[in-house]
């Protein structure tokens, strides 16, 4: 049986509610304090399921070199699709409920059996470059009427080409790791002189992220056709942003210091194959886009976001956005090619962002600049009176992402981030 579909059950009890059900099969990398080394897991539920234990019992064999018992997703990704398939078919039988080998064998389950509670998780991937688009159409329409003007919001190529730039792959961290405020230039609208100082003016961005799954050759491209078949999976994003310095800096060449103090992903790697079901239209193109980016079928997916601000003041988080990925202008697969096209190759580990989400209401905007109108309508939190026109020292940031179908949902967990404080005068 495939393994997403909907009437496969684990012999592991895994609550509705869960973003990890036996049709979802997530991939990360993990370890525990009992065994430190970093090795590829399976999120079942509330557990791990330790790939580098059933690859040594001879349970998974990928690859004829043993591939999980590495730090990193890198080289299982880089066996390609086809592995990438097979592999969660195995873990999907050994899982089942009507399927003997793992469940009747306790010492087996004992060895191979993680609680998530007791999973320290890494950062999936070793990162060979990131690069951050700008595809949704709402997002860029609502920046462009706060910075240029609402009646020509779009600049005139957005329509055109997926919009992006290459950011930093050093500074890519998982889920939990705390975000430094950082320094830099910046001239406020009332300074004379551009001045040093701590940023002012944090934000997050809610995006989704793809993982390239195959290396090409320097002056080749991917054809819009192909590039689906080259994406391992997806995680959630969150492009930290210094407004404040992003605006002083970004002409002509685009952000520089205002995104490259941090970026988080989430620790599970959520399969474009589990994704499948989840398979949408995305939105009427017009323009018609030239040939090369032009395609047919359905190819957005409908992914529910959310993000939640937890403060200080606040004893409940608030969720100050709630939206989806499918109203996406420009497709993954149209990102990929579109990068290609010039000749730029693509290394396993690559990490694509889709650009900051945000729907058309106005609580449906994935980023405080567009919740708070650049500080003119501040956010209101739980309490009633705590407000957030940008992010301050101690608040922590979480991202969701789920898609819910008919017979389960299948979620990408969460991606969260505490603010610290500056240090000055460094
Ligand atoms: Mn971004």
């Amino acid at each position: 049986m495939h393994p997403n579909t909907p009437a496969l059950k684990s012999f592991i009890p895994v609550d509705p509610s869960s973003d990890f059900p036996i049709q979802n099969l997530p991939f990360g990398i993990f370890s525990t304090r009992q065994s430190p080394e970093l090795r590829v897991g399976v999120a079942i539920g509330e557990w791990v399921l330790d790939l580098a234990q059933l690859e040594k019992m001879g349970l998974l064999t990928p690859c004829s070199q043993p591939v999980f018992n590495k730090p990193a997703l890198n080289d299982f990704i880089a066996l390609g699709q086809s592995v990438w398939r097979s592999t969660r078919a195995q873990i999907s039988l050994l899982l089942r409920d009507d399927h003997a080998r793992l469940r009747d064998d306790a010492e087996l389950r004992a060895s191979a059996l993680i609680p998530m509670h007791e999973a320290i998780m890494h950062l999936p991937i070793m990162v060979s470059g990131y690069t951050d688009f700008y595809s949704s159409k709402e997002h860029a329409t609502n920046v462009g009427s706060m910075f240029r003007d609402p009646a020509n919001a779009l600049l005139p190529n957005w329509l055109h080409l997926p919009v992006g730039y290459n950011g930093r792959a050093s500074s890519v961290v998982v889920s939990g790791t705390e975000i430094r405020r950082p320094m830099g230039q910046m001239k406020p609208p009332s300074a004379e002189q551009p001045l040093f100082a701590a940023c002012a003016k944090l934000d997050f961005e809610l995006e989704t992220a793809f993982i390239v799954g195959a290396n090409t050759a320097l002056g080749e491209s991917v054809s819009v056709n192909d590039a689906e078949e080259m994406m391992f999976g997806m995680v959630l994003l969150n492009d930290w942003s210094a407004r404040d310095i992003q605006q002083w800096e970004y002409v002509p060449l685009g952000p520089f210091n205002a995104k490259t103090f941090a970026t988080s992903i989430s620790p599970w790697v959520v399969t474009m194959e589990a994704l499948e079901p989840f398979r949408v239209p995305g939105p009427k193109q017009e323009p018609e886009p030239l040939p090369y980016l032009r395609q047919s079928g359905d190819h957005s997916f409908d992914i529910q976001l959310a993000v939640e601000l937890q403060t200080a003041e606040c004893e409940q988080p608030t969720t100050i956005c709630n939206t989806n990925y499918r109203a996406m202008y420009w497709s993954m697969a149209q990102q990929l090619a579109h990068h290609t096209i010039s000749g730029c190759n693509l290394r396993v580990g690559d990490l694509m962002a889709s650009g900051t989400i945000s729907g058309t209401q106005p609580d449906s905007f994935g980023s405080l600049l567009e919740l708070s109108w650049n500080g003119q309508r501040p956010v209101t939190l739980s309490d009633g009176q705590t407000k957030r026109s940008f992010l301050e020292d101690g608040d922590v940031v979480i991202l969701r992402g789920t898609c819910i179908g008919a017979h389960y949902r299948c979620g990408f967990g969460a991606v969260s981030g505490r603010i610290i404080p500056a240090l000055i005068g460094s």
